[in-house]
């Protein structure tokens, strides 16, 4: 069995799962940034190996032996180069645990976890992950692309605005911007809208809601329309808070994409959302099993 944590940047999520993907045991907390980060990783480790789990198959009962984290922001092997989200800057993992553990990028697990959910195909396999901020991730005839330093995909960053406003990236017009809940949630608010939350904006039959929405799309198929270019991709998934509202912005973002990518190029690829909330655990599972066997 492998513990996996998913620390995002609100809350940090763990999940015990057996070696088919069965969750036996899952929890979640507020994420605790800066130095109270790895106290909290230490101590969901302790705490979820203190407790023994059944197996769904054959008896008796067992703890798990392996650890998987994914962290937001770039990472080499076990150091945390920089995470604004967690707000860490060179933070080495080394000794976290006696266990065997690996540790990814948060946007690497979830896409490899929608890749592994696809059938695993070989064709060029490409994910947005739609959240407070966002991100994503790309394989290439079965392989993830990892980039030098796991940063490869990080699609949020990208420019769809030269001008645009100015990212925490450092960059101006990042799709992150645009479509990241807190900027949506802002521009609901701006529009109006008494909407607290992206829930809330989520659930919401003001008209002026669906114009929002219906933005959105126009912006992820902007996006979305570029990766097609560059990758000529099978299969593009949307995953995260915001892909839950897909229903809501699909036919705009269909609609820019038919705009922008000749049918050549647009009408073999699969654009979906998957909202398997457990997305990120099963790819950190099935990181594992390739990484550690
Ligand atoms: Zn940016």
């Amino acid at each position: 069995m492998v513990l996996t944590i998913d620390a995002g940047g609100t809350t940090i999520k763990y999940a015990v799962l057996d070696q088919n993907g069965a969750v036996i045991s899952s929890g979640s907390a507020p994420t605790k940034k800066g130095d109270a980060f790895l106290p909290q990783l230490r101590g969901i480790i302790e705490e979820m190996r203190g407790k023994s789990f059944s197996e769904t198959t054959g008896g008796g009962s067992f703890s798990f032996d392996q650890v998987a984290i994914a962290v937001p922001g770039p990472s080499k092997e076990k150091t945390i180069l920089k995470s604004v989200a967690l707000e860490l800057e060179n933070v080495s993992l080394e000794g976290l645990t006696d266990l065997p553990f690996i540790m990814t990028n948060d946007s690497t697990a979830a896409i490899f976890g929608g890749w592994r959910a696809a059938g695993s195909p070989k064709t060029p396999f490409v994910g947005f992950t739609l959240g407070t901020g966002v991100g994503g991730g790309m394989l290439i005839n079965g392989t993830m692309v990892t980039g030098v330093t796991s940063s490869a995909g990080e699609f949020g960053h990208m420019s769809i605005d030269a001008d645009g406003p100015a990212c925490g990236c450092g960059n101006r017009g990042c799709l992150e911007r645009y479509v990241g809940w807190k900027d949506l949630v802002s521009q609901a608010q701006a529009l109006g809208l008494m909407v607290r939350d992206g829930k809330d904006l989520f659930n919401s039959v003001d008209p002026r809601a669906q114009e929002l929405w219906d933005w959105v799309g126009h912006k992820i198929g902007f996006a979305v329309s570029n990766i097609i270019w560059a990758v000529n991709p099978s299969h593009v998934l949307l995953t995260g808070g915001v892909a839950r509202a897909f229903s809501r912005f699909e036919k705009t973002l269909r609609e820019e994409i038919s705009r922008r990518v000749i049918p050549a190029l647009r009408d073999g690829v699969q654009i979906y959302a998957n909202l398997d909330e457990h997305l990120a655990h099963q790819g950190l599972l099935a990181l594992t099993l390739s990484v550690l066997k």
